[in-house]
């Protein structure tokens, strides 16, 4: 498998946020603290050898059928809400904006799983986030899409979105 070029990404995203200022403050980080015990962030394949050896987080490989990046190992980063900043992992930088595919196209919008965790998700509105945080995000998913299992990965998140777009109780929501 090509190698993901993590650092050249982590340096795109290092100096972003999704607000002008730091939207933590705002919600007392809630994207950090709000997850149930024993959830954690995806890591993307091969990203774990950057998590192995640090004592503020623990990195478990998830079993067969839970893979979420098909044909490649993955593995779940739990890290009990605090992290030195400049080494979080890639799917921390890029929240609260997930990729999606518009045709053939890398797109990104609000994670939809971050709903029920992200005041930003729930508002729904693309135009208060800092169009730079928007800009470097989609440019980094646009190489990631560029690799089979995250492009995997992708293709599954459309998919189901897709399917539950059709639902009657999702036009509560308002994207
Ligand atoms: S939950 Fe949303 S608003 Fe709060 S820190 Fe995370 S991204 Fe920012
Ligand atoms: S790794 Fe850092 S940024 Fe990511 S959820 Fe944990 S504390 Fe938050």
């Amino acid at each position: 498998m090509k190698q993901i070029p993590f650092e050249k990404m982590y340096h795109l995203l290092e100096d972003v946020t999704p607000l002008p200022i730091d939207c933590g403050h705002l919600c007392g980080s809630k994207c950090c603290t709000e997850w149930e015990s024993g959830v954690g962030v995806y890591l993307l394949p091969g990203e774990e050898q950057f998590f192995r050896d640090k004592d503020w987080c623990e990195v478990v490989e998830l079993p067969q059928g839970e893979h979420p990046f098909p044909g490649a190992k993955s593995y779940l980063m739990l890290c009990r809400g605090t992290c030195p900043r400049p080494q979080r992992p890639l799917l921390c930088r890029t929240f609260p904006l997930a990729a999606r595919l518009e045709g053939d196209k890398t797109r990104v919008d609000f994670d939809y799983d971050g709903l029920m965790i992200c005041p930003l998700v729930k508002l729904g509105e693309m135009e208060y986030l800092d169009p730079k945080f928007i800009g470097r995000v989609e440019a980094v998913w646009i190489v990631l899409a560029g690799f089979e299992p995250i492009r995997g990965y992708i293709e599954k998140y459309t998919a189901r979105l897709e399917s539950e777009r059709k639902q009657p109780w999702r036009r509560l929501f308002p994207y």
